[in-house]
C-alpha cells in the first residue's frame, strides 16, 4: 500500500463523504448484528448472508441504493476480516464507527485506465459515482492497481492508498530451489551464500530526524510550526519507506526470476520458535543495537517480501517449519545446539563446516523445502507449478 494525498473539489468531497457514510452505515449494521450474538445461539450471519441482506436493504432504502454497491460490499468484507482477526486473537472486536473519525471506503475491480498521471506532480483516479479525483503524484504508482482505499482523517485530509498485485513472473524452469532466511544483521540470507541488505536510514537522515524530533518536542501544541515540523518528519519517513519498498520489489522480482522454488520460514511458526532460536532476543554485542534499531523495520519488510514473492511466484513459495534451522548443519545434517558459535558464525562440531549462520539456516530452509516438494508428489522441480501450495504438506518438521 502506498498512500497519496487526495485533492477532491468541494463537490467531489460531498460525494466522497456520501460513500464514507454508506460504508459506515453498513459496517455499523454488521457490528449491530454481531453484538446480539452470544455463544450457543445460531451463528451470526457471515459475509455471504450479509451480502444478501445488503441487497434487501438496498431494495428498501433509496439512499443506500443510490450509493455504490462496491463501497457497501467492501465495508462488509472489511468487517468480515476484522472479525477473523478478532477470532484469531490478534485484534480487538470491531466496534462502531463514528462520523468524522477515521472514515473511509474501498474500491475494488480497478481497471488499467482508472489511475493516470496528469503532470509531474498530479495524478487522478476514477472513483465510482464521483468521477476523476486528483491526487498528489508524490511517488510512482506501480502498474497493476487492483484496489484502493480512500480515507479521511480527523483533520479532514483525504488520502488514497493503492494496492498493487503484480503479474506473476514465469519460473526459470531450472529446478533451482533457494532457501531464504530472515537475518538480523543482514535482512536476508540466501542458501546460495548471498547476503541481502535492505536499505536502512542514512546517517545524515538519522541526524536530521533527531533534530526534527527535538524541535517537535519544543513546539507548542496546535501551532503552525508544529504542523510544519510534523510534515517534515513524515516526509523523511516516507522517503525511507519508499526505499525499503523499492528494495522489496527488486528483491522479490529477482528471486522469482532466478529460482523455481523459493523456500521461506513459516512466520506463524517462526513467531513461536524465534525466542528458542535466540537470534533476536540474545544477539551478541554490536548486533544487539543494530537489531533493536532494525527489528521493526525488518519485521515489516520481511512480511512484505514474502507477500510480494507469493504474488510474483504464485505456487512457487514454500513455507517451512523453522525449527532447528539455526542448530542444524546444512552440510552434514547434524543437529547440535552448540554449533551456533555466535550470532554470525555457525561451526559444525561434527563435520567441521563453518560459515555464516544465516546462510547455514537458509541452507536448512532449502533442504526442508526439498522434502516438502517431493512429499506432495509434485513433478520434479521446474515443471509448471501454477497450482496453489498445499500448506499443510509444506510444513515439515
Ligand atoms: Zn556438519
Amino acid at each position: 500500500m502506498s498512500r497519496y494525498r487526495l485533492r477532491p473539489t468541494p463537490a467531489q468531497e460531498q460525494a466522497l463523504l456520501e460513500h464514507c457514510g454508506h460504508a459506515r452505515y453498513v459496517w455499523n449494521l454488521a457490528v449491530e448484528q454481531h453484538a446480539h450474538w452470544r455463544p450457543g445461539r445460531t451463528s451470526a450471519p457471515g459475509f455471504a448472508e450479509q451480502c444478501r441482506q445488503l441487497t434487501e436493504a438496498r431494495a428498501e432504502h433509496e439512499w443506500l441504493r443510490g450509493g455504490s454497491i462496491i463501497v457497501q460490499q467492501q465495508a462488509l468484507k472489511d468487517f468480515a476480516q476484522a472479525m477473523a482477526k478478532f477470532f484469531g486473537m490478534t485484534h480487538r472486536r470491531p466496534t462502531w464507527r463514528r462520523r468524522g473519525r477515521s472514515e473511509g471506503f474501498r474500491i475494488v475491480a480497478v481497471k488499467a485506465g482508472d489511475v493516470r498521471r496528469l503532470s509531474r506532480n498530479v495524478g487522478e483516479v476514477r472513483v465510482p459515482k464521483v468521477g476523476w479525483v486528483r491526487f498528489g503524484w508524490s511517488r510512482a504508482v506501480l502498474d497493476g492497481v487492483k484496489s484502493y482505499r480512500i480515507t479521511r482523517d480527523r483533520a479532514g485530509r483525504w488520502h488514497v492508498a493503492f494496492a498493487v498485485i503484480p503479474e506473476p513472473i514465469p519460473a526459470p524452469s531450472t529446478g533451482e530451489v533457494v532457501g531464504v532466511d530472515r537475518g538480523v544483521a543482514v535482512s536476508a540470507a540466501l542458501s546460495t551464500g548471498e547476503l541481502l541488505n535492505a536499505p536502512t536510514p542514512r546517517e545524515a537522515e538519522k541526524t536530521r530526524l533527531r533534530r526534527l524530533q527535538r524541535k517537535l518536542a519544543r513546539a507548542k501544541r496546535g501551532s503552525n510550526r508544529r504542523g510544519k515540523v510534523k510534515a517534515a518528519i513524515a516526509k523523511l519517513k516516507a522517503r525511507e519507506t519508499d526505499r525499503r519498498r523499492d528494495w522489496v520489489e527488486k528483491t522479490s522480482t529477482d528471486l522469482a526470476r532466478r529460482f523455481d522454488v523459493i523456500a521461506v520460514e513459516d512466520l506463524k511458526i517462526a513467531g513461536m520458535t524465534r525466542s528458542a532460536r535466540g537470534t533476536v532476543e540474545a544477539p551478541g554485542g554490536n548486533v544487539r543495537q543494530k537489531a533493536a534499531l532494525n527489528r521493526g523495520i525488518l519485521a515489516a519488510g520481511w512480511g512484505r517480501l514474502v507477500q510480494r514473492l507469493e504474488h510474483k511466484a504464485p505456487g512457487r513459495v514454500v513455507k517451512v517449519n523453522p525449527a532447528y534451522t539455526s542448530q542444524r548443519c546444512s552440510v552434514c545434517g547434524i543437529v547440535d545446539r552448540t554449533s551456533r558459535e555466535s550470532q554470525a558464525v555457525f561451526r559444525c562440531r561434527s563435520c567441521g563446516y563453518a560459515g555464516n549462520a544465516d546462510v547455514n539456516a537458509a541452507g536448512n530452509i532449502r533442504h526442508a523445502a526439498g522434502h516438502a516438494v517431493s512429499a506432495r508428489g509434485g513433478p520434479p522441480l521446474g515443471g509448471p507449478v501454477n497450482r496453489e501450495p498445499q500448506r499443510d504438506l509444506l510444513l515439515v518438521g
